[in-house]
């Protein structure tokens, strides 16, 4: 598969392969106006949980030591590895670099980490791009058809935004809830996730919640959660 180990690899806790291994780029594309999805190849052996990330660099002079998490999005079995990262051309970091990769190119990923794994159903909040670890949790649930009891709330700023929606819409159908926070169509209410909008949507704040979204995003929906009577130990969340 031409996979080249760039340093020296250590045995990771409970059998994750960990990097830093360099993979290919074998196929890239914008799922939505600043999502782009990437395939990439998969080490043999390599392993991760529903919901975690990895650190990733680009594998070319100068970006190497510029890592980023991010969440793999693959079904855990899948034979490639898939990302879907959001670009931010104002940052001018490594997400702005990302959007000019393509096949051939290389990135480098390194340990496996992350706090979100699936607990038992509950109701997922995503806040735009913190969609990503709920994904490949909800395809592994869709393939053991355990997708009852679980619903998945994203908040976008418009319905073009929508990381998945089609995929989405098939796995969880009425489950499947959207907020926008501006939507420039005559007929579309633009608000944020409040109070009100949890209140009417969760009913049930005796069960799990996993939350992941901008640092502001998590603490703001916890703090929400909280305060309508859901459990701190059932809460599971990443900032991302
Ligand atoms: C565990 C985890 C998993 C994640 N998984 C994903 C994922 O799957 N997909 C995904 O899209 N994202 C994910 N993220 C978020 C992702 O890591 C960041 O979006 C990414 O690191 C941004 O990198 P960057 O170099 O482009 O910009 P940054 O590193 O954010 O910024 C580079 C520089 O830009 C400047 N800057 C920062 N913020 C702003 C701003 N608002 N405006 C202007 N300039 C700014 C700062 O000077 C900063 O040094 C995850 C985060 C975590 C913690």
């Amino acid at each position: 598969m031409g996979l080249r180990i760039i340093g020296p690899v250590e045995q990771a806790p409970s059998s994750l392969r960990t990097g830093p291994v360099a993979v290919k780029i074998l196929r890239t594309a914008y799922i939505t106006p600043d999502a782009k999805q990437f395939t990439v190849e998969r080490p043999p052996g390599f392993k991760f949980e529903p919901g975690q990330a990895t650190m990733v660099a680009i594998n070319r002079d100068g970006w190497r030591d510029r890592k980023r998490p991010f969440t793999f999005t693959n079904h855990r079995t899948a034979r490639r590895l898939e990302f879907i990262i959001k670009i931010y051309p104002d940052h001018h970091g490594v997400t702005k670099e990302l959007a000019l990769l393509r096949k051939g190119d290389e990135l480098v990923l390194e340990d496996v980490f992350g706090a979100i794994t699936y607990q038992g159903p509950g109701f997922f909040i995503a806040g735009g791009a913190g969609v990503t670890p709920f994904v490949s949790i909800l395809r592994d649930l869709n393939r053991k058809k355990e997708l009852k009891g679980n619903t998945l709330l994203v908040s976008n700023r418009t319905a073009m935004d929508v990381i998945l929606d089609e995929e989405f819409t098939k796995m969880l159908g009425r489950n499947f809830l959207k907020v926008f926070t501006r939507q420039n169509v005559i007929g579309f209410r633009e608000r944020r996730i409040d109070r009100d909008i949890l209140i009417a949507l969760v009913q049930d704040f005796d069960q799990h919640f996993y939350v992941c979204g901008s640092e502001e995003f998590v603490s703001h929906i916890n703090g929400m959660l909280l305060d309508l009577g859901a459990r701190s130990a059932w809460l599971v969340f990443e900032r991302s």
